[in-house]
């Protein structure tokens, strides 16, 4: 392979003579290239399976085999199919025999004596040409190898791409996997959960009807009979069994949340309205105004909707500032794809701290002294709205007091 065009090319001689050999190696001299020569034709086509020659230079009268047979055997090698042959002869100067030499791919064909210039510039014309097209070889070749690099390079890259790819894949897989094997631990545990609150809160009323029966005629029966702070005590026992029959109600109500199936296309205008009416006489005492606007239809159950407004309301009555009279806003807005909710107040405000923890189950940020009540109103409302696939927060009132948002998607 020539690396550039100054490298030393080889070039076949083939003459019987070595006179004339020596005459033509003379000739080819000042080209500073290898000169091979050779006396027969065998010795001519081992050398062309050593190397690959720029140009052969063939006595047409060899003694073994002549020159057009050692030109045949030259062209059915694909290596040297296209070495540019120039035929020299003293004899065959007739027209058949030139022909013949051109038919096997000669590229010239020179009479002894020939002409020493003519000979140097023709083969130093075909060495040229042959390190031009062996560096054009070399070059594409190396393009080639280039390209083989980079395509192999690219498959290494896709390799990588698809085995990343199915290793996230098999993550994702492993991911969805446990998420669903969660999803129905919690499934089970929660639906544990329901039952427990269920069976604990039905089951804990028959001791509580049974305790607070007795204490009942206790205070009816024993009333100053027993010593002085009895009676008290008597009247905290009746506060408390109670409190704790409100709660164990709550809870059972609690449980309940969900249970119907069905849900319908309630109003919520109506709702309101009929939530309105239960806490007429509180809206009165507090001279509480309402504003409420227009109001959409929602999928859910009558029932629980009724639950979820009038925990809302009641409270906003109940939480209000001392001396002054309750302003609460009901309001709706379209947003994305469902509806949301507004109950604002004027009353005392929630702190930034317990603006989550007030919608877990029992959890009051007042004693019974100042606001009454049992501390699961808020935790109906989140269950209420989380069935439906909503959510619900509370946020501050730039006018002061809360403002409770919730959303029913459609
Ligand atoms: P309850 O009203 O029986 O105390 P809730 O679950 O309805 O229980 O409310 C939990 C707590 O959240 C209340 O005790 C109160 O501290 C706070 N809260 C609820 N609504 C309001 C409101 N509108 N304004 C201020 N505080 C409120």
């Amino acid at each position: 392979m020539v690396e550039n065009v100054d490298e030393v090319v080889s070039i076949l001689m083939v003459d019987d003579h070595d006179e004339s050999l020596l005459a033509i190696s003379s000739v080819l001299d000042p080209l500073n290239q290898n000169l091979v020569k050779c006396n027969s034709g065998e010795d001519a086509l081992r050398q062309l399976l050593k190397r690959d020659f720029a140009v052969i230079i063939l006595d047409v009268g060899l003694p073994d085999m002549n020159g057009f047979e050692v030109a045949e055997i030259i062209r059915e090698r694909d290596r040297s199919r296209n070495t540019p042959i120039i035929f020299i002869t003293g004899i065959n100067k007739d027209a058949p025999n030139v022909s013949k030499g051109y038919s096997l791919g000669a590229v010239d064909y020179l009479f002894k004596p020939f002409d020493a210039e003519v000979l140097k510039a023709k083969v130093s014309v075909f060495v040229e040409l042959y390190k031009k097209t062996e560096l054009v070889r070399s070059q594409t070749e190396q393009i080639f190898l280039l390209r083989e690099r980079e395509r192999e390079r690219e498959l290494e890259l896709e390799r990588e791409k698809l085995k990343f790819e199915r290793m996230v894949l098999l993550s994702e897989k492993e991911a969805a996997e446990a998420i669903a094997k969660k999803a129905i631990e919690l499934e089970r545990s929660n639906s544990e959960l329901k039952q427990f609150a269920y069976i604990a809160s039905h089951d804990l009323n028959e001791p509580l009807r049974t305790v607070s029966s007795f204490v009942e005629l206790l205070a009816k029966d024993y009333k100053g009979k027993l010593d002085e702070n009895a009676d008290q005590y008597i009247a905290f026992i009746l506060g408390a069994i109670a409190r704790m029959k409100e709660q164990v109600k709550g809870l059972l109500n609690h449980a309940k949340i969900g249970q119907s199936s069905s849900r319908v296309t309630v109003d919520c205008g109506l709702v309101v309205d009929k939530v309105l009416r239960d806490v007429q006489s509180s809206i009165q005492q507090s001279d509480a105004v309402l504003e409420i606007g227009v109001l959409p239809t929602v999928k859910g159950v009558e029932s629980e909707l009724r639950l979820l407004f009038q925990n809302l309301l009641s409270n906003a009555i109940k939480f209000r500032k001392e001396g002054v009279s309750p302003i609460i806003k009901i309001s709706a807005e379209e947003k994305g794809d469902g509806w949301e909710f507004s109950v604002s107040d004027n009353g005392i405000g929630i702190d930034l701290d317990h603006r989550d923890s007030i919608f877990e189950i029992f959890n009051r940020l007042h004693v019974e002294k100042e606001f009454s009540g049992t501390g699961i109103g808020l935790a109906h409302c989140r269950k209420i709205v989380e069935l439906y696939g909503g959510r619900i927060w509370v946020r501050e009132n730039p006018e002061g007091g809360s403002v409770f948002v919730f959303n029913i998607p459609n």
